[in-house]
């Protein structure tokens, strides 16, 4: 008997030291729940809104990351950042900067895979890296951004009923195709919109070259009269999502 209480005070203290992690309160999702289970390319804005929102895809990386974070700041411009989740695990404190600046972390899946999966797959990929968002950063992002822009694969189908919103973007940088910076500035300068999301990347290839084009970028757009979002905000100021 005597055994059994000590066993039961046992199972009751590991459940009370477990319970600031259960109770634990997730910061709210960014994305309002009519905008949940979405798929958006860009947003409509109400004129003369010229708002726009830079992403950027495949980091945290040790080698550009903290270049175009610290390029942002200078220039007081907040950006969208869909990380890979093991780019995460092993990057946190890029990954926590990032998020003490004010930028948004979207979901770009736990290893970045583009072939065909079956729902289990999916669902491993995608919950794989919220968790680690989550764990690292505190964010629980419901932003979902399908590798290589990949609809058809499975990821997007998982994402959507389980209420992502999917963002792709409306002007594609080509940084992967590695030109030089001053041709980066020109790609984006030629398709940019009020209420456009760029694609660029801070992680694989072409983070380098986006990581240099940045300063040029940013100046050319402030020129124009654009003002920089994070993809939440985006959707915010046009009122439709
Ligand atoms: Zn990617």
């Amino acid at each position: 008997m005597r055994r059994l209480c000590l066993i039961g005070l046992g199972l009751l203290a590991s459940l009370c030291l477990h319970l600031p992690q259960l109770s634990y309160a997730l910061p709210p999702s960014t994305i309002p729940a009519r905008s949940q289970g979405i798929m958006m390319s860009q947003v409509k804005l109400p004129s003369p809104e010229r708002a726009i929102a830079l992403t950027f895809d495949d980091g945290p990386s040790p080698d550009a990351t903290p270049e175009i974070l610290a390029t942002l700041e200078r220039y007081q411009v907040k950006a969208t950042f869909f990380v890979i989740g093991r780019h995460v695990q092993r990057y946190p404190e890029i990954s926590q900067q990032l998020v003490a600046q004010g930028h948004a972390i979207g979901n770009h899946t736990w290893s970045h895979r583009s072939d065909r999966l079956n729902p289990q797959e999916a669902g491993y990929e995608i919950n794989q890296a919220s968790r680690i968002i989550t764990q690292v950063t505190g964010v629980r992002t419901l932003l979902f951004r399908p590798p290589k822009g990949r609809l058809e694969n499975g990821l997007v189908s998982w994402a959507k009923k389980n209420r992502y919103l999917v963002a792709l973007w409306s002007v594609d940088s080509r940084d992967y195709q590695e030109p030089t910076p001053h041709q980066i500035v020109q790609t984006i300068l030629r398709q940019i919109q009020p209420g456009g999301i760029i694609l660029m990347h801070d992680g694989n290839r072409g983070r380098m070259q986006a990581a240099a084009a940045l300063p040029e970028l940013l100046e050319a757009l402030k020129a124009e009269g654009y003002e920089f979002v994070t993809l939440p905000e985006l959707l915010q100021r046009s009122g439709r999502f």
